[in-house]
């Protein structure tokens, strides 16, 4: 058998670890940020019918350009926003990695490069890697925050062609104001993009109402976290037209298949029912911060349905004794700037109760 060593993979790969948190099924899964609800029955039957029709055609290759799906993101994201959105503004994948990545594709690539503002989302610098885009990591302040000073010093500096910002930022929660995010927008010399995976959840406005004002602005979403469709894979971007013209030149025919479209169309036909458990996961969320707060551990203000606390000596020993007690959590400890800090996101009222008890048995 040959191991992977002994195969003439890429140089800038070899070493490299594929990205991925454990899943384990048999415990409270509380560590890669869904939603812990499934979708309500009533979306479930919906779709039953409709991948039932959609079956009867699935001789023919699904619509290239997704067109009405777009159409149904723009008016969803419209109507959240308070932003007159077309189709043409919009563009979907198989999950926001897989938008980002076409990004990426388009804009980035060898010879070029991509930076992000750390501890963040740890596969902008994969999906850079994987597209050949030279990536720089800069330091977020100690509270995790990002000022306009230090991200349009750092733009300034380093002058990339991909600016990512992720708000509410993952891991930490931590929201950037849109003023950063325009300031960033006011000196970046290439595409500047605003990872808004977790927006249902925060209060602030979205990233999409400064479109109109920077026609090198992505923002891109997902359908995973807040929807509660992680399993569907459809993630998106609003941006204008014209870097939707240039994604396409990168993305495969036919990537979008006809059941991803039909189930991410009849899910925003109900979409307040889908978003209903916003509220619920909230609260849990809010409980989460003040009980862990109350062990005596810190907790990272959050704006997103996850936290970062701890920080502990031994964090890979507590993910384990929370793991020994039924409970997966993740372990971001070894990323940049993460030393001693584990990630928890909420979850039903049950699973938070237990995710509780058990913090409470592994703390001081
Ligand atoms: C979860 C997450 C995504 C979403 O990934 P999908 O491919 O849409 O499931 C994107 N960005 C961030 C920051 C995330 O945490």
């Amino acid at each position: 058998m040959t191991g992977l060593g002994e195969l003439p993979v890429r140089d800038d790969l070899r070493g490299k670890t594929p990205y991925g948190a454990p899943q384990i099924t048999d415990v409270i899964q509380l560590n890669v940020n869904e939603n812990p609800y499934p979708p309500p029955a009533a979306l479930v039957a919906d779709l039953q019918r409709a991948i039932g029709e959609a079956g009867l055609a699935l001789n023919r290759y699904p619509d290239r350009d997704a067109v009405h799906l777009r159409a149904s993101l723009a008016y969803y994201l419209s109507d959240r926003t308070g932003v007159a959105l077309t189709g043409e503004q919009l563009w979907a994948a198989n999950g926001s990695n897989e938008v980002l990545q076409q990004v990426l594709q388009a804009f980035g690539g060898p010879g070029r490069t991509a930076l992000g503002f750390e501890p963040s989302y740890s596969m902008h610098p994969i999906l850079a890697a994987g597209t050949g885009t030279a990536w720089v990591g800069v330091p977020r302040l100690g509270d995790f925050t990002l000022t306009a000073d230090v991200a349009v010093a750092a733009v300034e500096q380093h002058r990339p062609d991909v600016v990512f910002v992720t708000t509410p930022n993952n891991p930490t929660g931590t929201v950037t104001s849109l003023e950063v995010i325009a300031a960033i927008c006011d000196v970046a010399p290439g595409m500047v993009v605003v990872d808004e995976a977790y927006a249902e959840f925060a209060a602030g406005p979205s990233a999409v109402t400064l479109l109109e004002c920077y026609p090198r602005l992505i923002v891109s979403r997902t359908m995973s976290k807040a929807f509660a469709l992680a399993g569907a894979r459809v993630g998106y971007l609003a941006a204008s037209p014209a870097v939707v013209d240039a994604v396409r030149l990168v993305r495969l025919p036919y990537h979008l298949s006809a059941i991803t479209q039909v189930v991410a169309r009849i899910a925003l036909a109900r979409v307040n029912e889908l978003l209903a458990t916003v509220e619920l996961v909230k609260a849990q969320r809010d409980r989460m911060v003040r009980e862990i707060a109350a062990l005596g551990l810190t907790v990272v203000p959050t704006d997103a349905n996850f936290m970062l606390f701890g920080p502990f000596d031994d964090p890979a020993a507590v993910w384990q004794r929370l793991l020994d007690q039924g409970v997966l959590v993740r372990d971001v400890s070894s990323g940049p700037g993460l030393a001693g800090w584990l990630r928890v996101n909420a979850g039903t009222k049950g699973e938070t109760t237990a995710f509780l008890s058990a913090l409470g048995k592994v703390s001081p």
